[in-house]
């Protein structure tokens, strides 16, 4: 069954050649199409080796590519040395010709390696052409072909002493392949056919059957009936293997619905009957065994396969003989050896069954012996095979654990690699904003503090003469009289007034009264000292503060004032005026309150007023 798949993929590769003679020499397509026109495999193949001659004439792809082709004929003729010798030719001639690897380079070494499995089932002499082919496909970067040449190389790690994770390996890289380049639903099933053998061989049943399920549904998903009914038949032996006998049932049971709804394949109802013949005698019920061995041996002649045919024989003997039906066990043995004159079975049953019958007994006993070590043998290699697989695939999931763990410990370490950053980041940030809200708070402090001195200083300050205004003056007064009192030192205060300044404005206007009264302040503080205090107390009244100054010091310095003021003059000529001011000056006596000594100082004032003006009067 599985030959006839493969035969099939010859045969598309042929087709290809057919679709594509172009690239092929004219003498080639002409005997393509001689080929075609002729039926007989061997006649096809007398044709062939006919061209041989010609041959030389052609490039050397094209005499590669008749390599092939005759290698195929040959192979199909069960000419396997010659194929192999054709194939070889093939490769060498297309090596020589690409100076590399190429699709005809590989498919050849596949082809000669399955040849080669036909002659020794041998993987040690059948691989070395499937590895070579993997190295090739790998450089050509066709992912159909790399997933073929990954599944057949796998396949050499079928055996139970081979390296069944790197088996898997092969395949788990073809699946990734076959996904990424979203290949079809057959090369997936070729994949998971492939992961189901090897697991079988290696008597993991549970993943065989996963896997061979998962096979079935992808040849289901492209009506691939062929391929169904294999999967089937193999999951029959599959669930047989777990003990599980309910199910291979079920399986048995889709046998034969594809045998009745698929006609056109003639062989599906004989290995229906088989297999549920198989599963009887798995079973221990003989004589459903042999009823349906019998209706699978009614079927052989709709199957090449002769080594189900034989083995359905040995199957049927075997089951009369449990029944104890020695009679029907004589007849079935002599239809199987009429059916096979020329085989020798290996059967160590059969052939003690034989003896027993030939009334050998001690012969039959023997040979029963030595099926039963042949047993025993089998199982404890089925003990070993489990224990070292599954330690071994043990191994591999430990491998992929750990590969896991690094994996998740590069991520957390990634990620608190990250998280450090973004605490860095927001650390940062955060002192950003900190040193922007310190740097806004100090600029609004700054102004708030310069808004609080302006608006102080516009509170006690006159807007005109830029001195102490009214209110200031009395304030600042009373502190230093407070103080005076205090330190016991004496103050003296001054109060004086422009003299007759309505004239001024009058005559003037009020502009140049405005002028006079700034012109008044700017002589006076020249006659100042630095802790002396001038404020503006009235229109064009002022009041003078000196700390720490006795009266004649007081007097001293208004007569100065009043001497100085007189210099100055306002108005443009010849209207211009002489501005003069009358003074008062008070000393600190007893008084406690500012206003006291102001009192005093206006009517020392007043008398300088009335004496005349532009003149200092103290008291
Ligand atoms: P005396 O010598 O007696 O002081 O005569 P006087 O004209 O100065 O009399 P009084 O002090 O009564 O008059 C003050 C005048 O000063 C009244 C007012 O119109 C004027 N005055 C008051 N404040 C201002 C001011 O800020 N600017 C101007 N231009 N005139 C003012
Ligand atoms: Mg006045
Ligand atoms: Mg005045």
């Amino acid at each position: 069954m599985y030959s006839l798949s493969r035969v099939l993929t010859v045969i598309c590769f042929l087709l290809n050649l057919a679709v594509f003679p172009s690239v092929y020499g004219q003498s080639l397509d002409i005997l393509k199409q001689k080929l075609s026109a002729i039926a007989g495999p061997e006649e096809k193949l007398e044709l062939l080796l006919s061209y041989q001659s010609d041959i030389a004439t052609l490039d050397l792809q094209q005499q590669a590519n008749y390599w092939f082709l005759l290698a195929s004929h040959q192979e199909r003729g069960e000419q396997l040395d010659q194929a192999i010798a054709s194939y070889s030719q093939a490769i060498t001639l297309d090596q020589a010709y690409h100076q590399g690897p190429s699709v005809l380079q590989v498919e050849s070494l596949l082809e000669r390696s399955y040849v080669r499995y036909l002659q020794t089932y041998d993987t040690r002499l059948y691989c070395p052409d499937r590895k070579q082919a993997l190295e090739q496909a790998r450089q050509l970067n066709q992912s159909k072909l790399l997933v073929k040449v990954l599944v057949r190389y796998a396949f050499c790690f079928k055996d139970f002493n081979a390296d069944l994770p790197r088996g898997l390996a092969l395949l788990d890289e073809a699946i990734a392949i076959a996904t990424n380049n979203q290949l079809s639903p057959r090369e997936h099933a070729m994949i998971y056919n492939a992961s189901g053998l090897l697991y079988q061989n290696y008597n993991v049943y549970e993943k065989a059957y996963d896997f061979l399920n998962k096979a079935y549904r992808q040849w289901a998903s492209v009506d691939d009936y062929q391929d169904m009914f294999n999967m089937q038949f193999t999951l029959v032996d599959t669930a047989i293997n777990m003990k599980r006998f309910e199910l291979a049932g079920k399986h048995v049971d889709t046998l034969f619905y594809l045998a009745r709804t698929q006609k056109q394949f003639k062989d599906f109802t004989f290995f229906s009957h088989f297999g549920a013949g198989r599963l009887a005698f798995a079973q221990g019920k003989f004589n459903e065994s042999v009823a349906q061995l019998l209706l699978t041996l009614q079927q052989r002649d709709n199957t090449g396969e002769v080594y189900f045919v034989r083995m359905a024989y040995e199957s049927l003997i075997v089951s009369y003989f449990r029944l104890g039906k020695l009679a029907e066990t004589k007849a079935q043995l002599a239809a199987y050896q009429q059916a096979f004159p020329e085989y020798q079975t290996e059967s160590l049953e059969i052939l003690a069954i034989k003896e027993f019958l030939a009334g050998n007994y001690s012969a039959a006993m023997a040979q029963f012996y030595l099926r039963l070590d042949q047993e025993v043998e089998q199982r404890r290699d089925f003990v070993l095979r489990s224990t070292s697989t599954t330690a071994s695939l043990f191994n591999v999931n430990i491998t992929e654990l750990d590969n896991k763990i690094l994996q998740q410990d590069l991520q957390i370490n990634a990620l608190q690699f990250d998280k450090e950053q973004e605490q860095k980041r927001n650390a940062y940030l955060f002192l950003l904003l900190v040193s922007f809200l310190a740097f806004a708070l100090v600029l609004l402090s700054w102004h708030l503090l310069r808004t609080r001195k302006i608006f102080r200083y516009r509170a006690q300050t006159d807007h005109l003469t830029r001195i102490a205004n009214r209110r200031h003056s009395f304030e600042t007064g009373q502190q230093m009289l407070s103080q005076a009192i205090s330190l016991n030192q004496p103050l003296s205060l001054i109060v004086f007034d422009i003299d007759h300044f309505k004239q001024v404005n009058d005559t003037l206007g009020h502009e140049t009264g405005d002028q006079a009264i700034v012109q008044v302040v700017e002589k006076s503080k020249e006659c100042l000292r630095k802790q002396d205090q001038l404020g503006r107390i009235g229109g064009e009244e002022f009041l003078l503060l000196l700390p720490d100054t006795r009266q004649e010091k007081a007097v001293e310095i208004a007569e100065r004032i009043r001497a100085k003021v007189a210099t100055a003059r306002v108005g443009v000529e010849p209207e211009s005026i002489y501005l003069t001011v009358s003074l008062g000056v008070v000393c600190v006596r007893e008084e406690k309150n500012l206003q006291d000594l102001i009192n005093r100082g206006d009517k020392a004032l007043y008398q300088a007023k009335a004496g005349g003006r532009n003149q200092v009067v103290g008291d």
